[in-house]
């Protein structure tokens, strides 16, 4: 995952799942309507589901193309919080999308711009792509989207050599779309399998509808009704309802299962104790997708998946030598055999073994009938047609028995089964182009704090950069999470209030960092109770003492502190494993600890599980140790940098001495 074109720091929240930059594209939101059947309104301002529709079509549409250009005949302040170009129509009048087309044509300096209406939040994520592949097979100068038979004229794909066509089309009067492509080569795109995606709100009661449900086969984010005032968890569990996740626990669910806990206590929580909260309060993802079987790397398995046939088809020759029958073989001595034939991989022996006859084959060639067992070239003697054996030759060696690698009827990989590269090629052996896996987990997070600011700006004095957000980010897309970044909240509790709820409301998951965690302001541990079910802690861990976890409407919520590198140690002790099992991994998905030995002491009082930042290497002769990287402070973010492991000092251990072996967790492919 990467995080396409969008600056979150400029929005409000960005779904970083760019696979497909064009950076041959420029992207066009067409926003300058009058938005005449909402009442003489600037439409891609409207607030739907919490963000500015303009926000919604931006964030598809961004990871798609290299720039975006916005068309708008007023109001361009408001859209230029991208920090992207915003046109105005040549024509005045609100001429239609041709003439914001046409603007969008004159200032693109790509070869290619899409278009695409401000009024349309559920754009395909695809939707450039798969009308780039069109427009390059058939050569045409424009690509439009089309469901069953219906075009979407403002869903296009143009190349920027119509740019003079469509001028002599305005300056002669014409401002019809349909008029103007039928003068034109286009090629019509189907998007069946994407229909909703192209719905668009053009009234009020449009806006309310679409709101409030979730449109099949689209992701979305849910209605988040921050402006309304309404009780919150009523309006956050509707909206959690409607994005099919499951209801949450009654009110007290937490409380029942903190009080199941021996030895629980929240001002001195041990780690192991807090993991066992937080495993037994999870609820995973129950929703599945098809997806073509690259897309399905890392993904969770939605469902068993049983082998429909054998593999391999057939018995197959393991190596190149010669087919025989093992009954043909002298107990005693050398053999000799006639040569009946050959046999290649995708070519079988089309007679069958005669007796005393053999066949020469080839690796992963069918074994004739009648053969069981195969001896290496190497060791026989050819002349012309006779084949001499050596005595020794086991029954069945060098022959792969038909479904000796999957067993037709047999359960080849079960649901909650994470995908990687091997199963990809067992699945393929199966013939299979598609593959059921989990709904990706939609993670929204954000920062809190006044003193933060974001990358791009000034400091001011007392500032920090917020670099949680990043860490985060990184960490979230590593573990094949739908990424929803909410900027930075101010420590007020209007602010909190309502990013908390937009948060419940379109995610499976809250992260927050910094204040919030701590709880120790009333307003905070007011607002989270009366949001959700959270508990405050002190954990018994060095770093990353306080943490808050729980549910706000059917989310998981986990308040990190807000220390840099306690960020990401509380995330991959905590919350990384709580992901996982949310997003319907089966089975233990703990880091694997290992034992070397410490080549410096380390202070260390029992009492608490303490996660030092280490540098594994390959001492003289071989030998695995770890070493402490340099300053081990919970702010030193390059501490974390610099170390390839923690090394993972127990609740009970005192200090450590050099040479004492420790237990490390590597990063590799975490950090
Ligand atoms: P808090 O938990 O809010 O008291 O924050 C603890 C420390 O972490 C303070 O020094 C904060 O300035 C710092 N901090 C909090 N959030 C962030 C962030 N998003 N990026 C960088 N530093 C942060
Ligand atoms: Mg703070």
């Amino acid at each position: 995952m990467s995080t396409g074109r969008i600056n979150p720091d400029h929005i409000n929240a960005g779904h970083a799942n760019a696979d497909c930059i064009n950076d041959k594209v420029t992207g066009l939101i067409l926003a300058g309507g009058q938005g005449r059947r909402m009442g003489n309104v600037d439409k891609g301002l409207e607030l739907f589901r919490g963000k500015r529709l303009v926000d919604h079509v931006y964030e598809r549409l961004a990871p798609q193309v290299g720039g975006v250009i916005i068309n708008a005949n007023q109001n361009h302040d408001a859209y230029k919080t991208f920090g992207v170009r915003v046109v105005s129509d040549a024509i005045g009048n609100f001429a239609g999308p041709l003439a914001g087309l046409h603007a969008g044509l004159s200032v693109s300096r790509r070869p290619y711009l899409a278009s695409v209406p401000c009024d349309s939040p559920f754009l395909p994520e695809n939707l450039v792509e798969r009308l780039m592949a069109r427009l390059d097979e058939s050569g045409a100068e424009l690509a439009v989207a089309k469901t069953g038979n219906q075009p979407h004229p403002v869903f296009c794909l143009a190349r920027r050599s119509v740019l003079e066509h469509l001028t002599n089309f305005l300056k002669g009067g014409g401002r019809r779309v349909d008029a103007w492509y039928a003068s034109l080569d286009v090629v019509e795109v189907d998007f069946d399998d994407q229909a909703e995606a192209f719905s668009n709100i053009n009234t009020r009661e449009e806006l309310a509808t679409f709101a409030g449900m979730t449109t099949a086969g689209v992701t979305t984010a849910a209605a988040a009704t921050v402006d309304t005032g309404a009780p919150a968890s009523a309006s956050i569990d509707a909206a959690a309802a409607a994005a099919g996740r499951l209801p949450p626990a009654p009110g007290d669910a937490l409380a029942r299962v903190v009080s199941c806990i021996d030895d629980y206590d929240p001002n001195a929580l041990r780690v192991d104790k807090a993991r066992e909260v937080i495993r037994s309060f999870l609820t995973p993802v129950a929703t599945n997708e098809k997806v073509a079987l690259r897309a399905a790397l890392g993904r969770v398995l939605g469902e068993d998946l049983v082998s429909s046939l054998d593999v391999p088809a057939h018995d197959n020759s393991a190596m190149d030598g010669y087919a025989l029958r093992h009954a043909d073989l002298k107990t005693a001595g050398e053999t000799e055999l006639r040569l009946a034939g050959s046999a290649f991989a995708g070519r079988q022996f089309a007679g069958k073994l005669g007796k005393r006859e053999c066949v020469r084959i080839m690796t992963g060639a069918v074994m004739p009938p009648g053969a069981d067992t195969v001896v290496i070239q190497e060791v026989v003697q050819v002349e012309g047609d006779k084949v001499r054996i050596p005595a020794g030759q086991k029954r069945g060696q060098n022959r792969r028995l038909a479904g000796e690698d999957l067993a037709a009827g047999k359960p080849v990989l079960k649901a909650g089964h994470p995908v990687g590269p091997a199963d990809l090629g067992l699945i393929a052996s199966l013939g299979l182009a598609e593959v059921t896996v989990r709904r990706r987990l939609r993670v929204a997070f954000f920062s809190t704090g006044d003193e933060l600011a974001s990358v791009g700006l000034v400091l001011k004095p007392g500032e920090v950069y917020d670099s949680n957000r990043y860490t985060l980010h990184g960490m979230l897309s590593r573990l094949g999470c739908d990424v929803i970044d909410m900027g930075v909240v101010r420590d007020d509790p209007a602010q909190l209030e309502r990013a908390l709820r937009t948060a419940a409301a379109d995610a499976d998951a809250i992260i927050t960092s910094g204040g919030v965690s701590v709880g120790e302001a009333d307003f905070i541990r007011e607002l989270l109770g009366r949001l959700g079910e959270v508990v405050s802690w002190k954990i018994a861990m060095k770093p990353g003492r306080p943490m808050a976890f729980g549910r706000i409407g059917s989310a998981s919520f986990f308040g990190l502190p807000g220390n840099p590198v306690a960020v990401m140690v509380t995330f991959y002790q905590f919350v990384r494993e709580a992901l996982l099992a949310q997003s319907g991994r089966s089975g233990d998905c703990a880091l694997p600890l290992l034992q070397v030995p410490c080549t410096a002491a380390i202070a260390k009082s029992p009492g608490r599980t303490e996660f030092q930042r280490g540098l594994l290497a390959r001492g003289e002769g071989g030998r695995w140790s770890v070493c402490p990287t340099g300053a081990q402070g919970s702010g030193v973010l390059r501490s974390m940098s610099e170390a390839n492991c923690f090394i993972v000092l127990e609740h009970e251990r005192g200090p450590v001495r050099p040479g004492d072996p420790v237990q490390v967790q590597l990063f590799d492919g975490l950090v």
